[in-house]
């Protein structure tokens, strides 16, 4: 049912759910709350609760009107359950709107003399509790049956957008779950399933996750809609495995060497034995008869670029295309950079694409892709415009994948179904996680660094002591980078500030080459700077985020990261990874400037750990993996309901039972099946466009 025939909702207010992705009373029911207010009567301020709520039911003793110079107020007197006084105030501008208007017109009506009514709101600050006075966030009149919704209970809070109240979502909320439409909610969880695992029916999961009589029943229902959150998921992933299994490429590969041998020869190092293994099991995986879908994880700095390389040109010797998607422009345009210098004398063509390739260039690429002249195509998401069309494009390689937006990846996704696909990560989750979750997805994994790499030296300084070590090691010939934070996730703003950070610097070293490098730079420009400074154009690299992934100069020694409390364990991990690229010794050096507890873990745990995957754990810890995998990196992984990490034995259950459940009905054919699988085909026509109901 949509949402605007539900009481209340009309056109103007659909829209507002519209911007949140609320189109039906199905998914209004779906739309959990954000938070719970402790709003029972007496209950000491809990967890759920602001330190200063208050609630409280009082009979209206009296109320006064103040006219003051600029501001009315209102003012109402009320007795507790308790026989205490407490004082309510609301302010209101005054309004020349004609003398009939009064403002306070539905406050003193609700307000009547030995009137009960609800109050929730904040003690004020200055006063102390003796005092007993409130700013009032809401009331309810109690003999109001509605009044029930908002107060004297387990409150929900909702994730808002402007033009709706909470109190207005709850009585939506309420509407709904009177409709029809909730009886008609169908239980999509088979019965054996709901038995078995002793969970609520949709109905009272849904009726307990918005209006909960108690804690324990919220955390009943949470835990059922996580459940079926987790098991569709993984059914889904489940029947994707088996399609995949039986999916055959209509190409081969075969391991010619022609191009591969000659581009070893040329290297000039060896493959580290991690390497050699993880080429192994790609190759194998693309002269099996089925796609490859694999997962290449691996730390900052182990070479993942180069092992790509090698899948590549495996099939550019079959006579087949590749691509590289990188997620930053810069990035893609070091790919291009290292694919070209590594591929010198070798008969392979490459091209890089992103959105700021001038269209001249852009109509070129596009023809030699379309006619098979080009073998190679590196680019950020605009490989995957509608207007880009290869000749026998085969194998589609993900860096950073995490980096893709949700987005993207879905439409990623739709374009190299019928491809090979290597995707990389140098953040993990958990490999048994992975596993057991993704089923149809292998994972490979670097375990070693490239050999002679020297540890570095990780330390937090004051900025003066930072700027003596980028001294001392630019004077021996070698190169620095100084990283500012994003300011309030504006580019903008951010560019502003590290450009006056700049010029600081710049006094700062008077005698050295500065350059500076943000987001909010043209691409030639950011081009052009990363290019001079690879070439030892430029000493000291002043710089936002912009080069947290990926960079490779070998030469550069010193990481200076300012405010590094305001960075995540991730990027700073990213960050430091940009040096220590070569035989030189190097340094990252952490300025902190004001510590906040989990801030300086965070900056402890970058200076005691080196390894990659293990700061990825400490970091879901941290954070909760709600922020890392939720939409800011990994879209599969993003739950309503559940967390993966808290809500790891439920996850485990849901897949156990996935694997019962498709072992006994492989294509959910059983009647008791069939609206789960209803629910399963729906959500893959909204987001997963890989799986194949059907
Ligand atoms: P990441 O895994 O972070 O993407 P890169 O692919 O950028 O790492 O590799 C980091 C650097 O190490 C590059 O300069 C690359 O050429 C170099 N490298 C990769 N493999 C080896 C190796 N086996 N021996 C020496 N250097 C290597
Ligand atoms: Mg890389």
């Amino acid at each position: 049912m949509q949402i605007q025939y539900l009481k209340g909702i009309g056109p103007a207010k659909a829209k507002l759910f519209d911007r949140l992705e609320i189109n039906t009373v199905e998914d209004l029911l779906h739309y959990y709350p954000r938070t719970y207010q402790d709003r029972r009567l007496g209950m000491p301020p809990s967890e759920y609760n602001h330190p200063a709520l208050v609630i409280f039911k009082g009979r209206v003793l009296r109320t006064q009107t103040i006219p003051a110079h600029s501001v009315l107020i209102f003012k109402a007197f009320l007795e507790n359950e308790k026989g205490e006084q407490i004082e309510c105030t609301w302010f209101k501008k005054r309004m020349y709107r004609g003398f009939r208007f009064d403002p306070f017109g539905t406050l003193k009506k609700d307000f009547t003399l030995h009137n009960e009514v609800w109050v929730i709101g904040k003690r004020e600050h200055k006063n102390n509790f003796f005092d007993n006075k409130i700013t009032v966030d809401e009331y309810y009149v109690a003999a109001d049956p509605l009044a029930q919704l908002h107060t004297g209970r387990l409150t929900p809070i909702y994730a808002l957008t402007e033009g709706l109240t909470n109190k207005q979502f709850r009585q939506f909320i309420y509407e709904a779950l009177q409709t029809p439409a909730l009886m008609a909610e169908p239980e999509i969880l088979p019965p054996s399933l709901l038995q078995k695992r002793k969970l609520l029916n949709a109905p009272q999961a849904l009726k307990a996750v918005h209006f909960p009589h108690s804690p324990a029943e919220l955390e009943t229902a949470r835990q059922r809609l996580a459940y079926e959150e987790f098991l569709l998921l993984a059914t889904a992933w489940g029947i994707k495995r088996t399609q995949t299994k039986i999916l055959s490429k209509d190409y081969s590969y075969e391991i010619k060497k022609n191009l591969l041998t000659p581009f070893r020869q040329q290297l000039g190092f060896e493959f580290t034995g991690s390497q050699k293994k993880v080429i192994n099991e790609i190759f194998n995986d693309l002269t099996s008869p089925r796609p490859m879908n694999r997962l290449l994880q691996g730390d900052v700095g182990s070479g993942k670029t180069v092992v790509a390389l090698c899948a590549m040109l495996l099939a550019v010797e079959n006579g087949y295309q590749a691509a590289l998607m990188a997620p930053t422009e810069i990035l893609a345009e070091q790919h291009f950079l290292t694919f070209k210098r590594m591929l010198e004398g070798l008969n392979v063509r490459v091209a890089v694409l992103t959105s700021s390739t001038k269209a001249a260039a852009k109509k070129k690429i596009l023809k030699e892709l379309a006619d098979g002249t080009l073998h190679i195509l590196v680019g950020t998401h605009s490989v995957i415009q509608n207007d880009v069309q290869f000749h026998n494009l085969r194998l589609a390689v993900i860096d950073e994948q995490h980096r893709f937006g949700v987005k993207q990846r879905s439409k990623l996704k739709e374009k190299t179904a019928k491809l090979d696909l290597l995707t990389m990560t140098a953040t993990p989750i958990p490999r048994t996680l992975a596993l057991a979750f993704y089923g149809d997805l292998d994972v490979s994994t670097l375990q070693e660094l490239p050999p002679g790499r020297q540890p570095i030296q990780t330390e937090t300084a004051t900025s003066r002591l930072a700027y003596d070590r980028v001294r001392m090691e630019v004077q021996k010939g070698r190169q620095a980078y100084i990283v500012f934070p994003l300011i309030e996730e504006s580019e903008k703003i951010s560019a502003k500030a590290v450009t006056e950070e700049f010029e600081k610097l710049k006094k700062v070293f008077p005698e050295f080459k500065l350059g500076i490098l943000h987001g909010q730079m043209s691409q030639t420009e950011k081009e052009e700077t990363m290019a001079r400074f690879a070439v030892h154009q430029i000493d000291i690299l002043v710089a936002t985020p912009v080069i947290e992934v990926g960079i490779d100069v070998k030469n550069a020694t010193v990481m200076v990261i300012e405010n590094a409390e305001r960075f995540g364990l991730a990027s700073l991990h990213q960050l430091r990874g940009r040096v220590g690229r070569g035989e030189h010794e190097s340094y990252c050096i952490l300025v902190p400037q004001h510590a906040g507890s989990v801030a300086k873990e965070r900056v402890d745990i970058i200076c005691a750990t080196r390894d990659g995957f293990k700061i990825g754990e400490r970091d879901m810890q941290l954070r909760g993996p709600g922020e890392i995998l939720g939409t800011r990196q990994s879209g599969e992984l993003e739950f309503k309901a559940g967390d993966i990490f808290s809500d790891r034995d439920i996850l485990y259950k849901a897949i156990e039972d996935r694997d019962e459940l498709l072992a006994q009905d492989p294509q959910l054919l059983a009647p008791e099946h069939l609206l789960f699988k209803r629910k399963l085909q729906e959500l893959y026509q909204q987001n997963w466009h890989l799986i194949d109901l059907s």
